[in-house]
């Protein structure tokens, strides 16, 4: 089996997991979270650790347990700011990536820091409205009680702070394939990715 990179980023809650986690199974390819990583770094800040000795010693363990709360969200795009942290979050990414027999990650700069090279780069987005009322249906049915409005306030200030953010800011890679989510079903959306992946290999 030989390597295959696919990068998958975009905003908060555009359809990157769900498409992720499709395209894998489609392709028999790895798939990692990387927002994962960010999340149980600030989930052990919220804790008391310091966030970048959290970062270092990060084991897979840490990745278990809730870590899909708007609390832990804003501690994760908090500590990603820190380029200690995503310096020590990088190696593990760049290794996943390089296995063999395909990797999909999604993230933020997967595409623009962590796999320049991949072989082929997708950006997920959406407009901020339809993002907040997917992640607020989805934290709704988990029984975490939260509003519409605050779960588009914790998007949009999420998006500005990975946007404006010296290290590793969210944006597409030159040469990404934008797929907007805004008016597509789950299916159209995994299906055009799916398309656009299947066209590079
Ligand atoms: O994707 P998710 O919403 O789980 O990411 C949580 C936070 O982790 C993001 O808001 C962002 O600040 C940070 N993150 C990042 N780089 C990545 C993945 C996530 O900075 N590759």
């Amino acid at each position: 089996m030989s390597r295959f990179t696919v990068a998958i980023d975009g905003p908060a809650a555009a359809g990157k997991g769900t498409i992720s986690k499709a395209v894998a199974a489609h392709f028999g390819f790895a798939h990692l979270d990387t927002g994962l990583l960010y999340r149980a770094v600030g989930a052990k800040v919220l804790a008391g650790s310091d966030p970048v000795q959290a970062a270092k010693a990060l084991t897979p363990e840490d990745l278990e347990g809730e870590l899909r709360t708007p609390e832990v969200a804003q501690a994760a795009s908090r500590v990603a700011v820190l380029p200690d942290v995503r310096a020590a979050l990088f190696e593990f990414q760049r290794s996943f990536a390089a296995r063999d027999g395909g990797a999909v990650l999604d993230g933020r700069d997967i595409g623009t820091v962590i796999c320049p090279d991949a072989d082929v780069k997708l950006f997920v987005t959406a407009s901020p409205e339809i993002r907040a009322e997917r992640r607020y249906l989805e934290l709704s049915n988990k029984g975490i009680e939260v509003t519409q409005k605050d779960v588009l306030a914790d998007v949009i200030a999420r998006d500005k702070r990975d946007s404006e953010r010296a290290e590793a800011p969210l944006k597409p890679a030159e040469d990404a394939v934008i797929i907007d989510t805004s008016e597509l079903s789950i299916a159209d959306a995994v299906a055009n990715a799916v398309a656009a992946i299947a066209a590079c290999r």
